[in-house]
């Protein structure tokens, strides 16, 4: 589950971390009011989307001269200009894909003067299994690029899970840093919050991007971008509550409240599968044939035929969907069940679209029988690779 930014803040802020005195709105008639909080001469209009690269962003609205998603005022006029200009609109960044992310929320921040732009993250880094901290001096706009052009430029530092941040972790991110005070000091303090609310909170993922270091050689957390791990959030209704729906793909929300783990894609094959790993292998053999699958969707081992007609209805509903290719191995799952929750579904909802089902395992006879039996234009394969062939063929 992730968060805005400005709800971030908010969150490390009561963990004792340096942020900017900020205010969020939704309407360009709260900016002037909002701005006149904050102490100026410089500020921050920040658009709140679920996605990073927004300095670099372009608004869709205002063409490819547009300014991006992050932009400085040296006035409250200035800032309300800016509010006007971007609320509402749509913002196409790196993260985003091409159709972008309408922005209803602003954050009106305190400007900073920068010295340094560093870049902070803590992760779970699974190959060392624990929790790691990432820095690099090279923070901003592009750490991307660092990565993949500068690696050495970047630096781990693993933490362990029953020590915590030691003194010999905190001077190693100072000296990645290249710190000096009072910033260094600042950071041995900050290290430790950042980490305190990493675990507390169950995040997944906690990025600082840019940590800067002031004109005046402080430290500020200028970006924060936080990801909790979703199987926890029964432990922090706090947190969930901070969960913006609008940001999130109305399928998969729907999905959630069946249970189904369920992704949407870009391509054009609705894909309905049990078990992760066979969904992973047919969005594979779907590729490889040459078309791409327009969803991850697992109905788990035991799904009902309310579970299998919910799934069947929410990749109906996505107007990319040129085919469906339903793959069942029935183990816990019978064939049976998965053949009744097709039907009624296709009956429900009607079928627009071709249609293959793979079953295998469990009662598969009476499986098949039922979908042959149902008068529906239902084609049926025998393995992976002719229920693969059989979909693409359809569709193309
Ligand atoms: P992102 O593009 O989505 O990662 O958004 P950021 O919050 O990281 O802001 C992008 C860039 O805007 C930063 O890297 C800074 O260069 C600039 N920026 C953001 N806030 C301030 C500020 O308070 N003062 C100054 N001078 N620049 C800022
Ligand atoms: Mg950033």
């Amino acid at each position: 589950m992730n968060i805005h930014e400005y709800q971030a803040k908010q969150l490390l802020k009561t963990y004792g971390a340096p942020v900017a005195e900020g205010v969020a709105i939704t309407s360009a008639d709260e900016a002037a009011a909002a701005a006149a909080k904050l102490p100026g001469p410089l500020y921050v209009v920040k658009s709140q989307i679920h996605a990073g690269g927004r300095g670099k962003g372009k608004f869709k609205e205002l063409g490819p001269d547009s300014k991006g998603g992050v932009r400085l005022a040296k006035s409250i006029d200035e800032v309300v200009a800016n509010a006007k200009e971007m609320l509402g609109n749509t913002l196409v960044t790196k993260q985003t894909g091409p159709a972008g992310k309408q922005v209803n929320r602003l954050y009106i921040e305190d400007g900073a003067d920068i010295a340094r732009e560093l870049y902070l993250s803590i992760l779970v880094d699974r190959s060392a299994g624990g929790v790691a901290f990432v820095v690099s001096t090279e923070g901003g706009m592009d750490i991307e690029a660092v990565a993949e052009e500068t690696p050495d430029k970047i630096v781990t530092v693993n933490i362990d899970p029953v020590a915590g941040v030691t003194d010999t972790d905190v001077a190693k991110i100072q000296q990645a840093l290249a710190l000096e005070e009072p910033a260094k000091g600042e950071m041995a303090t900050l290290a430790r919050q950042l980490y305190k609310a990493f675990t507390e909170k169950d995040m997944s993922l906690l990025e600082i991007n840019p940590l800067i270091v002031m004109e005046n050689g402080h430290i500020r957390v200028l970006d924060a971008k936080v990801s909790f791990d979703g199987n926890a959030m029964f432990r922090h209704p706090e947190v969930a509550e901070l969960r913006d729906l609008t940001e999130e793909d109305a399928k998969e929300i729907e999905a959630s409240k069946y249970d189904l783990a369920y992704v949407a894609l870009d391509g054009t094959i609705g894909c309905m599968v049990n078990g992760a790993g066979l969904a992973m292998a047919t969005m594979d053999i779907i590729k490889l044939y040459g078309e791409e699958p327009a969803n991850f969707l697992d109905v788990g081992g035991g799904a009902s035929k309310e579970k299998v007609t919910a799934a069947f209805k929410i990749i109906t509903a996505d107007p990319n969907v040129k085919g469906i290719l339903v793959n069942i191995f029935g183990g816990i799952m019978r064939c049976d069940v998965i053949a009744e929750g097709v039907i009624a579904a296709v009956k429900e909802v009607g079928l627009k679209v071709p249609l293959v089902v793979r079953l295998e395992g469990t009662n598969v006879a009476q499986g098949k029988a039922l979908l042959d039996g149902s008068g529906l234009a239902i084609t049926s394969a025998d393995d992976l690779d002719d229920a693969a062939q059989k979909i693409v063929a359809a569709v193309k």
